[in-house]
């Protein structure tokens, strides 16, 4: 159906779609699945490797020597992407926006920031305000420097959401949709978190051409339901305008849920972080607190309203972030001793 461009092998595939049964039963509502993104290796884990895959693929063939990306101090993607530079011999350069759970205080060396820094990669820490608005210039500035200093940089925009990086999650919607066919279901929703959209942007295309029979709903976790469908959108135009020969024009149908953001991105309420404990030790599978987890949490609503009542199954996207985890460990304590408090 689609012709791939070239990517460089990064990530482990595929990975396995697997039945989180226990939960499925105490919930009471459709069987739900979880395809194992996380899975898609060590330090790579999660869904950035995919779209670097592409977009590798593609600074390597302009020259590139250097990737410049962006995201917050705890950014998987900025993680993902400084060990894929430090795995192809590449420098990396990193522009961060302070996340809120920090405050203002300096923020400190851990999870994926420590391993950003072992892994090789410049940064830049920002405070949050203003940060959008100085990105792109930040950004330019930054490749002026590195090719000033005789290196060949590439930019790779926020989450590697852009026309070339969501070739990632079409080619995740084949694998998905050998797994519905080696599983023997018909899933009426593929369901995950949308940060930057194009995971979210990549599934519903694949959906729609590789006819899966199946939507895709992203449940936001940064801005409204305005945005995605938006976002999703543009960086499927983009997609046909590099690849104007893959497939006829939409429409492409896209479901946003941004009723689960809370009090913004990276601001995860106690009943997000007490849901993470309870997947965990139900059916040991680790979400984190800025991504899966909001988003499960928000999956698991609906299906105590009811929403999915009448499904038999349901795919969640487990698209990774455990490193996001370490950073929180002071919130999960005190959230595992009132739990832990309760049952005595
Ligand atoms: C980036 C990220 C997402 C969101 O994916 P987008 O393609 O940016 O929408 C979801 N989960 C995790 C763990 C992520 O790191």
């Amino acid at each position: 159906m689609f012709d791939y461009p070239e990517k460089i092998q990064l990530a482990q595939l595929s990975t396995p779609l697997q039945p989180l049964d226990r939960i499925s039963n105490e919930l009471g509502g459709p069987r739900i699945w979880f395809k194992r993104d996380d899975l898609t290796g060590s330090h790579l884990s999660g869904n950035k490797v995919r779209k670097l895959e592409f977009i590798l693929a593609r600074a390597k063939s302009l020259g590139a020597d250097t990737l410049i990306t962006c995201g917050g101090t705890q950014s998987n993607h900025c993680r993902a992407t400084a060990f894929v530079a430090a795995q192809l011999g590449m420098k990396c350069h990193l522009i961060l926006r302070q996340d809120p759970s920090e405050g203002d205080s300096p923020a400190v060396d851990d999870g994926n920031l420590l391993l950003d820094a072992l892994a090789g990669a410049s940064t830049e820490i920002f405070p949050a305000k203003g940060f959008a608005s100085q990105l792109r210039k930040r950004m330019q500035a930054a490749k002026e420097r590195y090719a000033a200093a005789g290196h060949t940089p590439y930019l790779i925009p926020v989450g590697a959401s852009d026309g070339v990086g969501i070739w990632g999650y079409i080619a995740a919607a084949q694998e998905l949709k050998n797994d519905f066919e080696s599983h023997q279901i018909a899933p009426e929703y593929i369901v995950c978190a949308s940060g930057s959209g194009g995971t979210q942007a990549g599934l519903t295309v694949g959906a729609k051409h590789l006819q899966l029979g199946a939507d895709v709903l992203g449940f936001a976790v940064c801005d409204n339901a305005d945005y995605f469908h938006a976002k999703v959108r543009s960086d499927i135009a983009a997609w046909r305008r590099e690849y104007s020969a893959q497939a006829e024009a939409g429409p492409y149908i896209t479901h946003v849920n941004d009723q689960y953001i809370g009090q913004g991105y990276a601001q995860a309420s106690d009943e997000v972080l007490a849901l993470i404990a309870w997947v965990a030790k139900t059916e040991g599978v680790l979400l984190d607190p800025v991504y899966t987890g909001k988003a499960f949490y928000g999956l698991v609503q609906e299906i105590k309203n009811g929403v999915f009542s009448n499904q038999r199954d349901l795919v969640f996207v487990h698209t990774g972030g455990i490193f996001g985890v370490f950073p929180w460990r002071q919130r999960f304590s005190s959230v595992l001793a009132q739990k832990n408090t309760r049952i005595n």
